[in-house]
């Protein structure tokens, strides 16, 4: 971290240089505890833009921003040595606790929890097997999904090696089932758009004894969530940890029958010959997405859930104060599930476009991150905000629509 030449130049600036020097006491700790080293700023030094998240939970914007105690886990267990899988073990046994599950494990995230998951179901324990995918020889190859739910995150899937089967109908569906059907593959965003819902195509696994995945990356709140797909009889279970949960960016976890999840973490570090292995989640993201996940059941969510119609009204009300202005509060009904505040304006009466404005909030200071629908309208979320930082993009977003009246 500090290299050589700053560290002689800061060490020579403290008055007993000599005696530490002399004394034997290595350098580092006595860099490490003195007061007069100033923390090092790297989003300074390097130049880097920190903003207000208006938008919300995007993988680009980093997500969420951690609570203290998940740091504070994070810098604890950063000291000492564990071995991997026993922290794994400890912390699934408690997540599945709390999930409803026979089992969990925390992954680098949603995606790779679906890696993982679909390799435990193809491989099982056979170690000839996890060292050979993605080449399925002799393994069951196929995936079913529905053509709704055919969507990007289906790439986690295919990097087993398998093929998807789009189908729509039950009866496509179960025309689709052949030795060869490894998995069916749920995404929970998406079903309202499909003709095959929830407890039917778990009830369609258990039939043809084929495991249901469900990807619910981003869909708590609502809280009940972490379980109600658990009690409903999904064998897996997939869900991102850094973002409603605000675990670490780069965790999530993989929950559901007990012996699919042993069988996937045999595809997971520290285990090399693997396709997961380069899917490393260290002790300090475990700890820190149990710690976080907890924090996040236990939560006042009612509480929470009045703060952010306070803060979108607050930004609403300063908004609609401008001629021309029109806006909109709405709640999608799976992902991201929290207010969204639309501000429209006729652009006859405000001269600018969604890109001017964007840019205009993005380049002031603070800068402001907002999301960008149509032509003349951002919409925002409040979630994550940190407190009163509302007030600013409240009055920011006001000034500019005021700026720009013709
Ligand atoms: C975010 C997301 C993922 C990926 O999750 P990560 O935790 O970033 O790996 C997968 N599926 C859906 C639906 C998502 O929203």
């Amino acid at each position: 971290m500090i290299n050589r030449r700053t560290l002689l130049k800061r060490l020579s600036a403290l008055p007993l240089v000599g005696t530490i020097v002399g004394s034997g006491i290595p350098v580092q700790s006595v860099l490490a505890n003195s007061p007069s080293i100033p923390a090092r700023d790297l989003i300074k030094e390097l130049g880097l833009r920190t903003f207000i998240n208006a938008a919300g939970t995007y993988t680009a914007m980093t997500a969420s921003l951690m609570p203290e105690e998940v740091m504070e886990t994070i810098q604890a267990s950063s000291k000492e040595f564990i071995m991997l899988d026993e922290v794994q073990d400890r912390v699934g046994e408690k997540i599945a606790a709390i999930c409803h599950a026979e089992a969990a494990t925390v992954t680098a995230g949603c995606w790779s929890a679906m890696v993982l998951g679909l390799a435990g179901v193809l491989t099982g324990k056979d170690k000839d097997k996890i060292a050979q995918l993605p080449n399925l020889k002799g393994m069951k190859s196929e995936v079913i999904v529905q053509k709704s739910h055919n969507v990007a995150y289906v790439h986690s899937l295919t990097n087993t090696g398998v093929t998807l089967v789009p189908v729509e109908t039950v009866e496509e569906l179960e025309n689709a089932i052949n030795e060869k059907t490894a998995m069916l593959w749920f995404l929970n965003y998406q079903a309202p758009y499909g003709k095959i819902q929830h407890e039917e195509w778990v009830a369609l696994g258990k039939k043809h004894n084929i495991p249901t995945m469900i990807d619910m990356a981003a869909d708590v709140p609502p809280v009940e969530n972490l379980w109600k797909f658990n009690d409903m009889g999904f064998d897996l279970v997939c869900i991102s940890g850094g973002k409603a949960m605000k675990g670490p960016q780069s965790a999530g976890i993989l929950m559901g029958r007990k012996d699919i999840i042993e069988a996937a973490r045999l595809s997971a570090p520290p285990r090399g010959n693997t396709i997961g292995r380069g899917m490393k989640v260290n002790k300090e993201e475990i700890l820190g997405m149990y710690v976080a996940l907890e924090l996040y059941v236990k939560k006042d969510h009612e509480k929470e859930w009045k703060s952010w119609e306070q803060k979108i009204s607050l930004i609403e009300q300063m908004a609609k104060k401008v001629d021309g202005v029109t806006t909109s509060v709405s709640v999608p009904p799976i992902a991201n599930h929290t207010p969204f505040l639309k501000i429209a304006w006729d652009p006859a009466v405000i001269n600018l476009n969604r890109t001017q404005m964007q840019e205009k909030l993005r380049m002031d200071n603070p800068s402001i991150e907002v999301i960008s629908n149509g032509d003349h309208e951002i919409s925002c979320t409040v979630w994550m905000l940190r407190p009163n930082e509302e007030k600013i993009v409240a009055k920011r977003i006001q000034e500019e629509l005021i700026a720009a009246k013709v």
